[in-house]
């Protein structure tokens, strides 16, 4: 098994040592396992400014491959939170500070609000919000190339009550799905949705895996999304038989920023 998003103390959301992580993962019997970190820049909410100490997390992630190379691989990644203007130049400077393996480009803002909370939902429809959210990552999308998959693309279903019809923005998505697979990116699969009670709604949505299935789209990485070592490999192999029952033949790794396809 292969878990591409993980997080450790160096997220300012998470406390686990990065040295419990890889412990928790080789219990977990992963064969291979991405550490993600968020790095996102001019994050609203002062109380978590999402830096990266990334002089430290290099080394840290330098000094785990080479003290655990004969139990699992760990993938140099990061999780970037892309946002618009002189905050995606500090993205841009990010992804090329270090010879990472793996990029997650992530949305956890948009218009310069988090989506976490309610500021962003208030005084709109749903509709309104998400049509609002999906032009974002759009715009930004095509600004933006230094990622390797778009995390979470439907995060926005996980922070509201009332999620808006799918009628309403899916002619964005599709723009959003045609752009990723012309750019030569791709999508995660996300399990915490398993975690955070949505049920049937996965992340990205089926509605979504089915488009970017039928556009050719075929980069795809899974990813528990974990902050703590008991959700590390969480529902993975859920989502391996979800990706084979669309369709999907392939799933993917990255070293140095490479696919590598590994058959379903
Ligand atoms: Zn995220
Ligand atoms: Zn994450």
């Amino acid at each position: 098994m292969y878990d591409y998003h993980t997080h450790t103390s160096f997220s300012d959301d998470s406390s686990t040592p990065m040295s419990d992580m890889i412990d928790a993962a080789c219990k977990a019997g992963l064969k291979e396992v991405a550490i993600t970190d968020h790095f996102d820049p001019d994050y609203p909410d002062k109380a978590y400014p999402f830096e990266l100490d990334f002089e430290n997390y290099h080394k840290a992630l330098i000094d785990a491959i080479e003290a655990n190379k004969s139990r699992i691989t760990i993938r140099k990644g990061v999780e970037i939170g892309i946002q618009h203007g002189s905050t995606m130049e500090r993205c841009i400077e990010c992804a090329h500070s270090f010879d990472y393996d793996f990029i997650i480009g992530s949305f956890h803002c948009a218009e310069g609000y988090e989506l976490y909370g309610n500021s962003y939902f208030s005084g709109r429809t749903p509709e309104e919000s998400y049509i609002a959210y999906y032009t974002y990552v759009l715009e930004n999308l095509k600004k933006y190339k230094d990622y390797d998959v778009i995390g979470h693309l439907n995060i926005i279903d996980r922070y509201t009550d009332k999620m808006a019809d799918p009628a309403s923005y899916m002619e964005i998505v599709a723009e959003i799905i045609k752009l990723i697979i012309a750019d030569g990116k791709g999508l995660e699969i996300n399990t915490s949705s398993f975690r955070y009670g949505l049920g049937d709604r996965t992340t990205p949505a089926q509605e979504m895996l089915q488009l970017y299935k039928e556009y050719g789209g075929e980069i795809m990485t899974i990813g528990s999304d974990a902050h703590r070592p008991k959700d590390i490999g969480f529902k993975i192999d859920y989502a391996q038989k979800m990706m084979r029952d669309l369709g999907f033949r392939y799933l993917t790794t990255f070293e140095q920023r490479k696919p590598i396809f590994i058959k379903l």
